[in-house]
């Protein structure tokens, strides 16, 4: 794997990478972005129309939902940190491909080594599966799992909920959960 020293320099090699094709389609690439000491550090699966643009995570749709879960459960932006498992938008919002997310995997490994977040929030099927090779969001979500000395917390993506209100309040519980946890394990 290769090393990076720094957040900073992450960044630098994610806006000029072209280590796959999803360079050819995209406007920006998409390093994540947030507090650098963040307790946690949450993950989505890829950039979209909106994140391609501006060339920053979660600014459409799917991040309004997440920013309102935040703010349910006391969280704000500026606190955390977010990022995708790849950082380029693939093209018409297909799911990035086994060599698109392994080609990507050295950035999301360096964040999470440089952060060290105490919980790293895996939103939807596509991190779930990523990271922990996890299936079926919706008999797993709510749970903390540890492997290698992280815990990952997982849950649906916020996409999922745009159009389903059960399932918004299901996403806005798991993130109270996890605060909560991230409670406990502070004061130990
Ligand atoms: N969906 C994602 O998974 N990531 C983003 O940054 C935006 C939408």
């Amino acid at each position: 794997m290769k090393k990076y020293r720094s957040l900073e320099s992450i960044k630098q090699n994610i806006v000029i990478c072209e280590k796959c094709n999803l360079c050819n389609d995209r406007k920006n690439a998409v390093p994540g972005k947030g507090n650098y000491t963040a307790d946690i550090v949450f993950i989505g699966e890829a950039p979209g129309k909106n994140e391609d643009l501006l060339g920053e995570p979660f600014v459409g749709i799917a991040g309004k939902k997440l920013d309102e879960a935040l703010k349910n459960s006391g969280l704000v932006r500026n606190e955390i940190y977010i990022t995708n498992i790849v950082k380029c938008r693939p093209p018409k919002n297909r799911a990035p491909n086994d060599a698109e997310r392994m080609m990507c995997s050295d950035y999301l490994e360096n964040e999470l080594s440089i952060i060290k977040p105490k919980i790293i929030c895996l939103m939807g099927n596509t991190a779930y599966h990523s990271i922990l090779d996890g299936k079926e969001i919706s008999k797993n979500h709510g749970r903390l799992i540890y492997k290698n000395n992280r815990a990952y917390f997982i849950t649906y993506h916020p996409a999922a909920i745009i159009y389903n209100q059960k399932l918004g309040k299901v996403f806005d519980a798991d993130i109270k959960k996890m605060v909560s946890i991230l409670q406990k394990l502070n004061k130990k």
